[in-house]
């Protein structure tokens, strides 16, 4: 990775220092993402999933950066699973993870054909063959006893997918940036949770990474995430800042100003009861209060000393 940084530098010394700050910049985004979520500990064993693609390859690289330089003790192992797509070239991950000179795992599991055999053609296929990844990936985990499992989805992941449950799902739900799996044995965490998939696509395109295709399986994504992206771009093109206010918003949640009684005791509610939010009954909604737009940079919460000064260090 240093090198391809050098490269950069000798070539093109402005197109260099763009870069640097680029990786600078999701550097600390990662690094923030770790700490707010206390996502890594010390002693942590955590099996990066690697689909070829520019998120995960970015996701290991960066994760390796900051490794080489946080106060705390962690392994890292790239994991690869090979599901037997017509094309997948099987030579590219291993010979990457070689040259990096990483610990790695490389799984083939012919899941395409269970799912080609399990589902009527023309049918979405994703919700079985992600189940079959889960199940294979969770066992691979245990193996080598990671401690962690990161994948490489990133804001607008989360945002799509926040958008997706709300227009087609009745639910105001996204993807977690750190989650307990159901039988309590793996712990996914997401550390591009705050970084933009257009940081990473740029990111991605300057390390020239050897991205394998993402539609080897003849899939596409549905018309509904289609769609939900397509309104994502066209509110980051045209009203800057709305993507950002809303990723924030996904940090500041106010149950008493939903309507979900499981989050907020709507029936006891009495004129004494202390509600945190404050009363704005009779304020507009666009201005009651203002976006809480929290600059990514520059907040360190003081979870413990391990995770702060992991953080400092980034
Ligand atoms: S796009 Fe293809 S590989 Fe990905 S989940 Fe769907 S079926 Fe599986």
């Amino acid at each position: 990775m240093d090198s391809q940084v050098d490269r950069y530098d000798a070539e093109n010394p402005e197109f260099s220092n763009t870069f640097l700050r680029l990786k600078k910049f999701l550097e600390r985004q990662v690094g923030k993402a770790i700490a707010d979520f206390n996502m890594i500990e010390d002693g942590d064993v955590v099996m990066v999933c690697c689909s070829g693609g520019k998120d995960s390859y970015s996701l290991l690289s960066i994760l390796l950066a900051l490794r080489a330089r946080a106060p705390i003790d962690f392994r890292i192992v790239a994991m690869n699973l090979d599901q037997k797509q017509p094309g997948f070239p099987e030579h590219v991950l291993p010979a990457y993870f070689e040259k990096l000179g990483i610990e790695h795992r490389i799984v083939t599991e012919d899941t395409y054909s269970i799912v080609k055999s399990k589902i009527p053609e023309g049918k979405t296929t994703c919700s079985l063959c992600s189940r079959l990844r889960r199940g294979i990936i969770y066992r691979v985990a245990h193996e080598i006893g990671a401690t962690k499992i990161a994948l490489g989805h990133h804001r607008d992941d989360m945002l799509e997918t926040l958008f997706l449950n709300m227009f087609f799902g009745g639910q105001i739900k996204s993807m977690p940036p750190k989650l307990c799996s159901d039988d309590g044995q793996n712990i996914v965490i997401r550390p591009l949770a705050y970084c933009s998939e257009r940081d990473l696509e740029r990111f991605a395109r300057a390390m020239e990474y050897p991205i394998i295709p993402c539609n080897l399986c003849g899939s596409q994504e549905t018309a509904q995430r289609k769609q939900v992206k397509a309104m994502l771009r066209e509110w980051e093109q045209q009203h800057p800042g709305r993507i950002e206010s809303l990723a924030t918003a996904l940090t500041h949640i106010v149950p008493s100003h939903l309507q979900d009684h499981s989050l907020f005791d709507f029936k006891n509610l009495q004129r004494d009861t202390p509600v945190g939010e404050g009363d704005i009954a009779f304020d507009t909604a666009e201005t009651s209060q203002k976006p809480h737009l929290v600059p990514l940079e520059g907040i360190v919460r003081k979870q413990n000393v391990i995770v702060s000064s992991l953080h400092k260090a980034i």
